[in-house]
């Protein structure tokens, strides 16, 4: 793993300059750099398409943004900061005073360096974000404001990447991808994901089949949610990820049902101490976990949107993402990853007395043997492998690696195909 917070960062780095929206081509663009790593397929969902209560917007396109002095000294261009201009905004090119344009003016006096993050997705409007002491020095009369942004039919844009598994059952791991430059929220778990799909595809066999969402917060889920109606007897287990790269230790929000496998593996690898309650905000644990889908899905992250002062800012920026927490994060990831590759159950064909593990080479051999005795104790085809880890206290690797040994020898089979 040498270098991967690096490289992590590396990427986050590289995405953090492209002008996202829920539409348009910074969206486009951002998936193609993603679809150059992993495969992945895209889908158009056309506007005006109805999505479940939702109706997918028209296409927006930022080409310029700018507030000028009447000498024509631009005071705020969208050209020095994606965030300077409110998402959405409609076209403007005219002359205002200072009292119009303050109408259309967003920024932070508590954080006064800081560009806040402003959307108007459903309400055609215009505005300007800016650091709260660049405002104040806006002392002119007059200014002319030109906005010249297109909101027309096009299409949403979100891209999946599917990795097919031997079982029946997916994995759903996804990640918005809509904010423009914020590096946190959300470009630290577009990385990771990106990573995650990167080390399962190398696999030479994976149990369950793993989809990768990119999408849009909120209306892309959303979209995908409607073109995925039976998404409730497919997916087994998920992860909303978010907010993956600050300093913070990793935490996990619980799914709505709350007792889901997925909310014991993250807590198994967590610690109680890092979970937190389902709650019906956040993120797109929203849409999924709305009460019609209700699927086994939680939220990894480090910090929970909101809680942090640079969050939603000019703040969110790479260097506030650090590698070692980038890295730390894929690893979390890839723990809960082997809960649920391997979290199986089996069963000790020679249940009666112990078995005879020297006659197996398995007595000296490398495989922990406190762990393969609790595994053959236990393989009764009630208790799986996670359930076998806590109750003997070794670490869930060890259990995998003794019931891999012990089936090598026929000593176990899945508890499915000695039902059969
Ligand atoms: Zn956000």
């Amino acid at each position: 793993m040498t270098g991967i917070g690096e490289k992590l960062h590396a990427h986050v780095a590289a995405l953090y300059p492209l002008c996202r929206s829920i539409t348009g081509e910074g969206l486009r663009a951002t998936l193609r750099d993603i679809g150059g790593r992993i495969p992945l397929r895209l889908t158009e969902v056309p506007s005006g398409t109805r999505v479940l209560d939702w109706e997918v917007p028209d296409e927006w396109t930022l080409r310029a943004a700018y507030v000028a002095t009447a000498d024509g000294r631009r005071v705020i261009d969208a050209a020095r900061h994606n965030l300077h201009i409110v998402q959405y905004s409609e076209s403007v090119d005219r002359t205002v005073t200072r009292a119009e344009l303050e109408a259309h003016l967003h920024s932070l006096p508590d954080q006064p360096a800081l560009i806040p993050y402003r959307t108007s997705y459903y309400v055609r409007q215009w505005g300007f974000c800016l650091a709260h002491r660049e405002r104040q020095a806006l002392t002119d009369e007059t200014y002319r404001v030109r906005v010249d942004t297109t909101l027309a039919p096009g299409s949403l844009t979100y891209g999946e990447c599917v990795l097919p598994g031997e079982e029946a059952g997916e994995v759903l791991i996804s990640a918005h991808c809509c904010h423009p430059s914020l590096a946190n929220d959300n470009l630290a778990a577009i990385a990771v994901a990106v990573e995650l799909a990167q080390v399962l595809a190398a696999r030479p066999r994976r149990r369950f089949t793993w989809r990768f969402l990119f999408a849009p917060g909120t209306i892309g889920a959303i979209c995908w949610l409607a073109a995925n109606r039976d998404a409730p007897s497919r997916v087994r287990h998920g992860l909303v990820l978010t907010c993956l790269g600050d300093s913070a230790d990793p935490s996990y929000k619980q799914s709505r049902r709350g007792d889901a496998p997925i909310d014991r593996y993250a807590t198994h690898v967590l610690g109680n101490r890092r979970i937190l309650p389902f709650s019906p905000t956040g993120y797109d644990e929203r849409q999924f976990c709305s009460p019609g889908f209700d699927l086994p899905m939680g939220n990894l992250m480090r910090s929970p949107g909101g809680t942090f002062p640079e969050y939603h800012t000019s703040a969110d920026n790479p260097d506030f993402v650090r590698p070692a927490a980038l890295a730390d994060s894929l690893d979390t990831l890839l723990r809960i990853v082997d809960l649920i590759e391997h979290d199986t159950m089996w069963r000790n064909t020679m249940p009666y007395g112990e078995p005879q593990l020297g006659r197996r080479g398995l007595y000296d051999g490398e495989v922990d043997r406190l762990a393969m005795l609790w595994v053959l104790n236990l393989s009764d085809g009630r208790h799986s492998l996670l359930d076998i880890a806590e109750r003997s206290g070794r670490p869930f690797a060890a259990i995998v690696a003794a019931a891999h040994a012990l089936h090598d020898t026929g000593l176990l089979v899945t508890a499915c195909a000695s039902a059969a």
